[in-house]
């Protein structure tokens, strides 16, 4: 399994006792993004840093990367949309090189490092109001800003490139873990802009909570998403007569993560 290069024996494991389990139905995966300018999300990792560190947590899932292309494809409802599939190389850890047969590298389509986590969403925030009128936002005030809340309180899958990678490393590096506080990322850009930011900030230490840890036990792995073996919440893959390439939410609009510095990398490109 070198196509995927960390925690893969552990999590396939978790994986297989988990799929039967799980009352989330056919949801498809859900990932978190972060669609307008100056939305946050506020959320404590369900990931580990390495297997030893998990076992700790309490959790079965390991933060996984693993080199990706980023394909356009059309929905059978007509939208354009990106998916990020595997590369088909295989990293040979002996020579320190990539080997195999891919087609999209040989289409000099180029690769991208990605890594992937499992998250637990507790909120959103918003510089607007709830669109649904019906069911207004709790306001809350965030030093000068005045921003509303959308509680979300679920599992999501946390996927991003390069620069966020660097952030969180610098994260891990100074505590020793993933798991011992929540964290925050806000958006600079609106949509439709070339040029998206994304900040990442750790919280204070705040332990994350028993039933929490406990239902990340559930959720699929994460090498079985990178990999597409699995597409939904209950372990499947969506069946050809539900329309699953509209069901997801669908990015029309190519951005691109300029990350710290001003320099445009179309390589690292948000979720
Ligand atoms: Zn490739």
């Amino acid at each position: 399994m070198a196509r995927i290069r960390t925690g893969a024996d552990a999590t396939a494991k978790a994986y297989a006792e988990n799929t039967s389990g799980g009352g989330s139905g056919n949801d498809f995966i859900p990932y978190m993004r972060l669609q307008d300018d100056g939305d946050i999300v506020r959320f404590c990792f369900v990931t580990e840093l390495d297997v030893e560190t998990a076992k700790k947590a309490g959790t079965p899932h390991v933060v996984i990367n693993a080199e990706f292309h980023r394909i356009q494809k059309t929905s059978s409802g007509g939208k354009t949309y990106y998916n990020f599939d595997l590369c088909d190389l295989d990293y040979d850890s002996e020579a320190g090189e990539m080997t195999g047969e891919c087609s999209e590298c040989s289409a000099d389509n180029r690769r991208t490092s990605r890594f992937m986590t499992w998250i637990y969403v507790e909120s959103f925030l918003h510089t607007f109001q709830n669109p649904d009128q019906s069911q207004p936002w709790q306001k809350v005030q965030m030093g000068r800003m005045e921003l509303f809340r959308q509680p979300v309180n679920s599992y999501m899958v946390f996927a991003d490139g390069f620069y966020m990678w660097q952030s969180l490393q610098g994260k891990i590096d100074m505590y020793g873990t993933m798991m011992d506080r929540q964290y925050m990322i806000t958006r600079h850009g609106a949509r439709n802009q070339r040029k998206v930011t994304r900040d990442l900030d750790a919280l204070k230490q705040d332990p994350i909570s028993a039933e929490i840890i406990a239902g990340a036990a559930d959720l699929p792995s994460l090498e079985a998403i990178a990999t597409r073996e699995v597409e939904t919440m209950d372990g499947k893959i969506a069946s050809p007569s539900t329309d699953l390439r509209d069901a997801p939410a669908v990015k029309e609009n190519v951005e691109i993560d300029g990350g710290s510095d001003d320099t445009v990398d179309i390589e690292d490109l948000p979720w």
